[in-house]
């Protein structure tokens, strides 16, 4: 036998415990009731992928290069853990062909070996959708709309929009060129991260957070100046349609988002109640190219992520979208031994009540001390006088403790009635 140990949850992962995990079930059901509304159908890839499949999101992003979970497993396979739902939704759109446009929705975990830190995890949560196969740009409004119906259901009122467009492949490649030709004329003014990073990729300099970055990333050129006609044409669609929706958004032409695949329509959401280094709190864009990538016909796509463990910081942080009562109902009281408590909560559950009970056959005030804790309404009391008058002895808890005897044939019905919301 191994010496005992106490573990801890690994670095960057959390126990979501009762009640914040009723908190957490009910924001992916508002999520879902929105997008479900909207034609959009659930998508549930496996967690891992062949490392492939991620490799897809970009080389040389940090997501790729120093925070993907990979290993090889038994098999000798090369796989890793999802860092984002994007690539792993595009595989199985290549491997399933559907009809399109496909649209569809999911929720669930995403890995990531960052440095952890409130709000940032390696095991986070995300719920997002994708479309493939368009590429209308009222589609664009459609996918932002709903990130943003969604966070005003769920009472945030301090969530800004920022938008932009990274153009055509040919307009992205063309301002990398002119960033990197500004970067260098002001290499010297630069921290020696975003230097290295330069050398990779000059769009992820923009990315940086570095306080010392920042004059020099506010003087960058902007992409606007190398949009193609018709990326500019998508754009001020897009633009039109969000103002037609009364979604209020902010153009940010130095927005390129932390991933290669992006074209065209890009955005983020950040919450102002959150501290500027984890204030990102969902975004998207369109990845026209992507599905060739893995493989596929030339598709269209879009979507976006939405973190769930940030957008509930954020929440708190505005005091809205509170953990729901998850308690129950009615608690029962059985000082007979505990076989009655057995039937009556049988009963009561099977007629749709929320009903617990105590069990070990503990005192009445400790029975009743249990019930108070438990949250419900009403304490249904069987102690030896009850059950051989075949009467319940009903109490309201929440209204001074008041108490009637009911007959125990029509207790469930008398309580259904008392406890219907
Ligand atoms: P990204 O795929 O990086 O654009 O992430 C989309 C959203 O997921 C972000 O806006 C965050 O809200 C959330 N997110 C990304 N990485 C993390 C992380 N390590 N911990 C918590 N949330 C994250």
């Amino acid at each position: 036998m191994p010496t005992p140990v106490r573990f801890q949850a690994p670095p960057g992962t959390r126990d979501i415990l009762p009640a914040e995990s009723a908190r957490w079930r009910r924001f992916v059901a508002v999520f879902e009731g929105l997008v479900e509304r909207a034609g959009y159908g659930l998508v549930i890839p496996p967690v891992f992928e062949d490392l492939g499949v991620f490799l897809r999101i970009g080389e040389d992003t940090e997501i790729v290069t120093k925070e993907m979970y990979d290993f090889e497993d038994k098999g000798g396979r090369r796989v890793a853990l999802r860092p984002e739902y994007t690539a792993s939704v595009v595989r199985a759109f290549v491997e399933h062909s559907p009809v399109t446009p496909w649209k569809v929705w999911y929720a669930g975990p995403n890995f990531r070996y960052e440095s952890a830190q409130r709000g940032r995890y390696r095991q986070f949560d995300q719920v997002g959708v994708e479309v493939l196969g368009a590429d209308d740009p009222l589609l664009d409004v459609e996918v932002i709309a709903l990130a943003w119906r969604f966070y005003q259901a769920l009472g945030l009122q301090r969530v800004t929009l920022l938008l932009n467009s990274l153009g055509d492949g040919g307009d992205r490649q063309r301002y990398t060129e002119h960033l990197r030709a500004y970067f260098e004329r002001r290499r010297g003014d630069l921290t020696p991260q975003s230097r290295e990073t330069l050398q990779r990729n000059p769009l992820r300099v923009l990315d940086s957070k570095r306080p010392e970055d920042a004059p020099v990333i506010a003087e960058a050129p902007t992409i606007d100046s190398c949009w193609s006609t018709e990326a500019a044409r998508h754009f001020t669609a897009v633009q039109e349609g969000l103002t037609e929706l009364d979604v209020p958004f902010t153009v940010q032409p130095r927005l390129v988002r932390g991933l290669d695949y992006y074209r065209r329509t890009t955005f983020e959401f950040t919450a102002e109640a959150l501290e500027a280094a984890q204030n990102a709190v969902g975004g998207g864009g369109r990845y026209d190219g992507l599905v060739e990538e893995l493989g596929g016909r030339p598709t269209p796509g879009i979507g976006f992520a939405l973190g769930v463990d940030r957008t509930l910081l954020a929440c708190d942080a505005e005091g809205v979208f509170p953990a729901p009562d998850a308690g129950v109902e009615v608690f029962v009281v059985d000082t007979t031994g505990g076989r009655e408590a057995l039937i009556l909560t049988e009963e009561l559950r099977a007629a749709g009540v929320r009903a617990d009970r105590a069990f070990d056959n503990r005192s009445m005030k400790s029975q009743m001390k249990a019930a108070d804790r438990s949250g419900a309404m009403v304490a249904l009391i069987l102690g030896s006088q009850e059950v051989e008058a075949r009467e319940v002895a009903v109490r309201f808890l929440r209204t001074g403790g008041e108490q009637v005897l009911v007959p125990r044939a029509e207790v469930v019905e008398f309580v259904k009635g008392k406890v219907a919301r």
